[in-house]
C-alpha cells in the first residue's frame, strides 16, 4: 500500500508544485530503515475539475522497497479526491440514492453506486476506526445515530474536530490518513486491484487511477 501523508492545501496548491512536491520521508513500514527519495509518477486526480498531480516515490536504504507517498486528499487507485467522495456519503446519509447524487456532483452513476456499495462494506469497521482515534484525541460525545452512514459522517466529523495542527484540515483527508486509504477497501491494508495495472498513467477518459502497491 502507498504511504499517506497530511496535506490540507486542496489539490491545487499540489498540483501546482508539480515535481518539486517534497513530503516528508517516512521510516521504512517493513524494517523501520531510513528510505530516500526514488522519482515518483504522474498521476491524475480530480475534485471539481481534473488535475495532474506528481506522486513521488521513496526507497528504503536497508530493504531496497520503493513506496509511493500520496498526499491525504487521494484516494488510492480512485480518480476522484476524497472531498468527492465524503460529498456522496454526505448526501446518501440524509436518504439521496446514487442516481440523484451522480447528477448532482456530475460523477458518472456507476462510480458514485460503486463506492456507496464498497462504503456499505467498510462502514462499520472505518467508523469503529474513527471513533477510536476521536476517542483517544479527547472526543467524548456519546450521542451517535445508528444508522451507518449517518454515524460515519458524524465519526469523521468528530475525528476532524479533535485533529492537531491544521496542515490536513480536510475532515475526509484525515480519515483517509486514518485509515491508510482503505475507505473502500474491503480488506484494509490490501490493494484494491492487482498490481499488474500500476505504471499506466490514467487519463480523464478513464474511471480510475493507479497507484503502487
Ligand atoms: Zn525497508
Amino acid at each position: 500500500m502507498p504511504i499517506l501523508f497530511p496535506w490540507g492545501l486542496g489539490v491545487e496548491a499540489y498540483a501546482s508544485l508539480g515535481r518539486d512536491v517534497d513530503p516528508p520521508r517516512p521510516a521504512c513500514p517493513r524494517c523501520g530503515d531510513p528510505t530516500q527519495r526514488w522519482s515518483g509518477y504522474a498521476r491524475h486526480v480530480r475534485d471539481d475539475r481534473d488535475h495532474l498531480i506528481w506522486v513521488a516515490r521513496v526507497r528504503c536504504t536497508g530493504c531496497g522497497v520503493t513506496q509511493a507517498l500520496l498526499p491525504s486528499f487521494v484516494l488510492p487507485r480512485r480518480w476522484d479526491a476524497v472531498a468527492n467522495l465524503g460529498k456522496a456519503v454526505g448526501l446518501a446519509a440524509e436518504g439521496m440514492g446514487h442516481r440523484p447524487i451522480a447528477a448532482l456532483l456530475l460523477r458518472p452513476e456507476t462510480t458514485v453506486r460503486d463506492w456507496l456499495r464498497r462504503l456499505r462494506s467498510t462502514v462499520v469497521t472505518v467508523t469503529t476506526a474513527l471513533l477510536a482515534r476521536a476517542v483517544a484525541l479527547g472526543w467524548s460525545g456519546f450521542e451517535l445515530p445508528t444508522a451507518p452512514l449517518p454515524r460515519l459522517c458524524v465519526a469523521v466529523g468528530a475525528l476532524a474536530g479533535r485533529w492537531p495542527g491544521d496542515r490536513s484540515a480536510d475532515p475526509w483527508g484525515i480519515a483517509v490518513l486514518v485509515t491508510g486509504g482503505g475507505l473502500l477497501a474491503t480488506n484494509t491494508g490490501a490493494p484494491l486491484e492487482p498490481a499488474s495495472r500500476s505504471g499506466a498513467m490514467t487519463g480523464p477518459s478513464t474511471e480510475e487511477a493507479s497507484d503502487d502497491p
